[in-house]
C-alpha cells in the first residue's frame, strides 16, 4: 500500500514537513506492484516489449542518418547556421522521438522486471511505439503546421530501410491498430491506468500525498480562480509551504527536503494536473533556489534558501525585456554601483510572472556596458516589497502593469519599469560580475525538467477531463467513448503522455545521478510541450461545443497548455539547442 498523508490532517499542525517524514519513513521495500492501486490484468505478453526493444536499433540508425544529413546541411551554409534550420530542427525532433521511444521501452522493462506489466501497459507500449515509429518514417509534427519529413531531408532511403525492419513493420499501426486503441480506451474507461510506479516507495508515497493535496485544495477551485483572474490564495501557498513543496529538491542543510529532481518532477506533475499555476509556483522557488545554491556566496545561501524553502519568500524571475526574449544575451537593463556600493537599476522588463506578490527578484542586468553580449551581464538578488494595501508595486523606483493573458493565471504577468531602483550592495549573485548569463544557463537543465513535468501534468489534466466527458456524454444513443474516433483520441493522448512523462523522468534521473542532461531535459520539454497542447486540443474536441465554453474546464486547460512551447525556451529555440548539442557530440 502507498502511504498517503492527508493534507487536512497535517497542514499547520507540524513544523516538520510531512514530506520529509514520509521520505524518511518509506523504504524502497514498500514499493507496490500494482500500479499505484490501479488493477492491471496480468498476462504473459512479452511480444510487444521484445518488438519494441528490437525496433530501437533501426530507429537509432535512422536518427544517426538524420544527424549526418543535418551536418551536411549545416556545412553547406557556412556562417549562416539558421539557413539549415529545417534540417537541424528536424534532427532535434527525430532524436527526441527516438529518445521518447527509448524511455517508453525503459518504462516497460521496469514494469516487466517488477512483475507489474499488465494488458493496459502492453497496449500503451504498442500504440506509443507504433505512433513514434510511424512518425519517424513518414513525418514528425514539429508544430501544428510543420513536419520533419524524410523526403525533405534527403532521408527517404534511410526511412524506407527503417520501415522494412521486421520489428518496426509489426509495430507500425496496421489493420489491427484501431482495435488496440479501442481496447485501451475501454480499459481506461473501466478505471485502469498505465503503470506509474516509480520503483521507489518514497517517491510513490510523495506522488500519492501531493495528488491528495491537489485534489483537496486546488482542483475544486482552480477553474473559479482562473475565470476570476484571481491570484492563487495566500492560504493555499502557506499550505504548500507547510507540506514542503517549495523546497523539494533544495539541499537539506538550507531547509529543503533534498529529495532530488525526480521528486521535484513528480511534485510539479501532480500539482499541474490540478492547475498549472500550482505546479508553476513551486517551480519558481526551486529554480531561484538552484541559482543561489549553485552560484551564491555562503551568506546569500544562508539568507535566502531557508526562506525560499518555507515559502516565506516568493521569488520572481526577471529576465525578459520588450526587445529581447529568446535572445537574452542582449539584455539592456542597466545595474550600476551607486552610493555606499548599493546598486541602481534602470530599464524595462516584461512578462514577469508573480511580480507584484514576489519578495525577491532574480534579475538579469547589464553591469558592463562595454561588453555588449552575455559577458556584460550579471545576476542580482534584489529584495522588493510585496503588493500591499491595493498597491501592486509599493517600492520607489519600480512600477508595473498587468498583462492580461489567455491562461497561466493565478500569479499574473507584469511589465516592469525600473527607474533608479535600489538593490543592496551584496545583491550580486556569488559576488561575481559578468557571470549572470552562465549562472542562468546552469539552471536550465532543472528548469526544463520542471517545465516538462508541468506540461505532463497539464496533459494528464486534459486526459482526465476528456475521459470523464467521453464516458458521461451520450449522442446517438451511445456514450461518446463508444465511437472509434473518440476512443482513438483517448488512447493516443494517454500513450503520448506516458512517453512524455517517462522522458521527463529519465532526464530527472540523469540529473540526480550527476550526469549532464541538457539535451535530455531539452527533449523532455520539447516533447511534453507538444503533448500538453495535443491533449488539450483533443480534450476540447471531445467536449464539442462545451469545450469552447468558458464554464468548462477544458477551455482553461487549452489556454494553459499553449504556453509550454513558448516559455522556458520556445520550441524553435529548444530544437536549435538540442541539434547544436547533438551535432557537437
Ligand atoms: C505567460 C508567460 C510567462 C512568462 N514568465 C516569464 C518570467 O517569469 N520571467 C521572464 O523573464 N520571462 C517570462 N516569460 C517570457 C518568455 O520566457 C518569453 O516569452 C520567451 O523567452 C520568448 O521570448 P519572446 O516572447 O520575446 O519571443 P521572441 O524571442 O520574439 O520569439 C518569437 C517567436 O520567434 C521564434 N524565434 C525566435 N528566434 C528564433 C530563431 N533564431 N529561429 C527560429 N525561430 C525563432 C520563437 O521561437 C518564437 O516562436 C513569460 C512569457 C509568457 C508568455
Amino acid at each position: 500500500m502507498v502511504k498517503v498523508f492527508l493534507p487536512g490532517a497535517i497542514i499547520g499542525r507540524s513544523t516538520e514537513s510531512p514530506l520529509r517524514r514520509l521520505a524518511a519513513d518509506v523504504k524502497p521495500a514498500d514499493v507496490h506492484t500494482s500500479g499505484a492501486g490501479y488493477s492491471a490484468v496480468m498476462m504473459e505478453d512479452t511480444d510487444t516489449l521484445k518488438l519494441a526493444e528490437a525496433a530501437l536499433a533501426p530507429a537509432r540508425r535512422f536518427r544517426d542518418e538524420a544527424c549526418g544529413a543535418a551536418a551536411q546541411a549545416l556545412a553547406a551554409c557556412p556562417g549562416h547556421p539558421d539557413a539549415a534550420q529545417h534540417a537541424t530542427h528536424a534532427l532535434a525532433w527525430i532524436a527526441t522521438t527516438v529518445a521518447g521511444l527509448e524511455s517508453l521501452v525503459g518504462w516497460a522493462r521496469r514494469g516487466r522486471d517488477a512483475g507489474r506489466r499488465g494488458r493496459i501497459d502492453a497496449l500503451v507500449l504498442q500504440i506509443g511505439a507504433g505512433e513514434a515509429l510511424a512518425a519517424l518514417g513518414s513525418g514528425i509534427a514539429m508544430s501544428a503546421a510543420e513536419y520533419a519529413r524524410p523526403a525533405e531531408l534527403g532521408l527517404t532511403p534511410a526511412a524506407e530501410a527503417m520501415l522494412q525492419d521486421d520489428a518496426v513493420r509489426q509495430l507500425i499501426p496496421g489493420p489491427d491498430a484501431a482495435a488496440a486503441r479501442g481496447e485501451l480506451a475501454a480499459l481506461l474507461l473501466a478505471g485502469q491506468r498505465p503503470d506509474e510506479t516509480l520503483d521507489d516507495g518514497a517517491l510513490d508515497a510523495i506522488r500519492a500525498t501531493v495528488r491528495a493535496f491537489a485534489a483537496d485544495r486546488i482542483a475544486p477551485h482552480a477553474h473559479r480562480w482562473h475565470l476570476a483572474d484571481d491570484l492563487i490564495p495566500r492560504e493555499v501557498i502557506d499550505a504548500m509551504g507547510a507540506l514542503g513543496l517549495f523546497g523539494v529538491a533544495m539541499p537539506t542543510e538550507y531547509g529543503g527536503l533534498g529529495l532530488g529532481k525526480l521528486a521535484m518532477a513528480v511534485v510539479s506533475e501532480e500539482l499541474s494536473r490540478a492547475w498549472i499555476c500550482a505546479g508553476s509556483l513551486g517551480t519558481r522557488s526551486e529554480i531561484a533556489a538552484e541559482l543561489i545554491a549553485e552560484n551564491g556566496t555562503e551568506a546569500q545561501k544562508r539568507h535566502w534558501l531557508p526562506r525560499l524553502a518555507s515559502g516565506e519568500v516568493l521569488p520572481t524571475a526577471v529576465f525578459t525585456e520588450p526587445d529581447c526574449g529568446s535572445d537574452l544575451a542582449r539584455v539592456a537593463t542597466r545595474a550600476v554601483r551607486a552610493a555606499h556600493g548599493a546598486w541602481s537599476i534602470t530599464g524595462a522588463k516584461t512578462w514577469i510572472t508573480h511580480a507584484a506578490r514576489a519578495d525577491l527578484m532574480t534579475l538579469l542586468a547589464r553591469t558592463d556596458p562595454a561588453r555588449p553580449g552575455h559577458d556584460g551581464l550579471s545576476m542580482l538578488l534584489v529584495p522588493k516589497a510585496a503588493m500591499q494595501d491595493g498597491c501592486d508595486f509599493p517600492d520607489a523606483g519600480l512600477s508595473g502593469s498587468e498583462i492580461p493573458v489567455l491562461g497561466y493565471r493565478g500569479m499574473r504577468e507584469y511589465a516592469l519599469s525600473f527607474d533608479g531602483f535600489r538593490a543592496p550592495a551584496d545583491a550580486l549573485l556569488g559576488g561575481a560580475q559578468g557571470q549572470g548569463f552562465k549562472q542562468l544557463m546552469r539552471t536550465f537543465e532543472a528548469a526544463r525538467i520542471q517545465t516538462a513535468a508541468r506540461a505532463v501534468g497539464v496533459a494528464w489534466n486534459a486526459f482526465d477531463l476528456a475521459l470523464r466527458y467521453a464516458g458521461e456524454r451520450r449522442q446517438f444513443g451511445r456514450s461518446l467513448a463508444a465511437f472509434p474516433r473518440v476512443a482513438d483520441k483517448i488512447a493516443l493522448i494517454c500513450a503520448e503522455t506516458v512517453i512524455a512523462r517517462e522522458l521527463t523522468h529519465d532526464a530527472a534521473r540523469a540529473k540526480d545521478e550527476g550526469r549532464r542532461c541538457d539535451v535530455e531535459a531539452g527533449m523532455a520539454k520539447l516533447l511534453a510541450a507538444r503533448c500538453a497542447w495535443t491533449s488539450a486540443d483533443q480534450c476540447v474536441q471531445i467536449h464539442g461545443g462545451n469545450g469552447y465554453a468558458l464554464e468548462f474546464e477544458a477551455s482553461r486547460v487549452l489556454c494553459d497548455a499553449r504556453i509550454f512551447s513558448i516559455f522556458e525556451g520556445a520550441a524553435e529555440i529548444q530544437a536549435h539547442v538540442i541539434a547544436r548539442a547533438l551535432l557537437k557530440a
